[in-house]
C-alpha cells in the first residue's frame, strides 16, 4: 500500500532527511586513512542523537548498528567494524534517522584519500549520475519504470552493471514503504506517480559483473568478482515539474 504525504508531512520529512544529510556530511569529515568503520558509525550516532533523532536502522530487524558502511566490493547493508580505512578505498555510508515519526534515508560513497584506480572515480560518478537520472523522472504522471529505466541507461552507457537484488522503496512513517523502485525496468510502464508520494532513489553499481552474495553476517551483500560497487541514495518527493530532493548532498559536497 503507498501512502500519499501532505505536504505538511513532506516538511517534516524534509526535517529528517535534512539530518540524514548531515549526519553524512559529519561522516565524510572524519573519513580518513586508520579510521574504523566503527568509529564513523559511533560520529553517525552522536551527531542523530544531538540532533534529537534517532538511527533509524539500529536495531532494524536487529540490524546491530546506526550506518552501513560498504568497503570497496561490498555492495550494500556493511556492519561497521574494526577494518580501519586505507587510501584508495571506498566506503558507501547508508544513514537513516527517525524525527517528527518520519524516516530520512540517503547513501553517499566516499573516497578515502585518493583512489588510484581510475575506473573506480568513474564508477562512482556514473551511479550518482544514475541517481540524477532517476530523479529527472521523478515527476506527477511519468511511471515508475522510467526513474528505472534512466538508472538502467545510465549503467549501460558507462559500461557498469546494475544490482538486481536491492532496490529503492517507497518511505515515510515506516522506512520501507511501496511502491519497490528498481534500478532497471522499462519506460513508460509501471505506476503511475503521483504528487504526494515520498520515495528513496538507490541505484546500486557494480565495476564488474552484477553478481553478489550475503555474507555469513547475515547482511553484507559482496560482489562475487571482488570488483567494487558503489551506492546513492536521495530521498525525494514527487513533484508537479520537478522532483524536490529532501536529502541534499549539498553538506557534503561543500566540503
Ligand atoms: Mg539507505
Ligand atoms: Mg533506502
Amino acid at each position: 500500500m503507498i501512502f500519499l504525504k501532505t505536504d505538511e508531512e513532506i516538511e517534516l520529512m524534509k526535517i529528517s532527511n535534512t539530518i540524514v544529510a548531515k549526519t553524512l556530511a559529519e561522516v565524510g569529515r572524519n573519513i580518513k586513512p586508520g579510521i574504523t568503520t566503527l568509529k564513523l558509525d559511533k560520529i553517525a550516532e552522536t551527531f542523530i542523537r544531538d540532533n534529537g533523532a534517532v538511527p533509524s536502522f539500529l536495531g532494524y530487524n536487529g540490524f546491530p548498528n546506526s550506518i552501513c558502511t560498504s568497503v570497496n566490493e561490498q555492495v550494500v547493508h556493511g556492519i561497521p567494524d574494526n577494518y580501519e580505512l586505507k587510501e584508495g578505498d571506498i566506503v558507501s555510508v547508508d544513514c537513516g534517522a527517525l524525527i517528527n515519526g518520519f524516516h530520512g534515508d540517503s547513501c553517499y560513497t566516499f573516497t578515502v584519500g585518493s583512489v588510484s584506480h581510475n575506473n573506480v572515480a568513474a564508477l562512482l560518478e556514473s551511479t550518482k549520475a544514475a541517481l540524477y537520472s532517476g530523479i529527472a523522472q521523478a515527476i506527477e504522471g511519468r511511471r515508475l519504470g522510467d526513474v528505472s529505466f534512466a538508472i538502467q541507461q545510465q549503467a549501460e552507457k558507462d559500461g557498469f552493471s546494475v544490482v538486481r537484488e536491492y532496490t529503492g522503496h517507497g518511505i515515510g512513517r515506516n522506512m520501507h514503504e511501496d511502491p519497490l523502485v528498481r534500478n532497471y525496468g522499462s519506460a513508460g510502464y509501471g505506476l503511475t506517480l503521483r504528487r504526494g508520494m515520498v520515495i528513496a532513489i538507490e541505484p546500486m553499481f557494480c565495476m564488474g559483473s552484477n553478481k553478489i552474495s550475503l555474507s555469513k553476517d547475515g547482511w553484507t551483500a559482496t560482489t562475487n568478482d571482488h570488483l567494487p560497487a558503489a551506492h546513492f541514495e536521495h530521498t525525494v518527493a514527487i513533484g508537479r515539474d520537478k522532483a524536490e530532493i529532501l536529502s541534499s548532498f549539498d553538506f557534503i559536497e561543500i566540503q
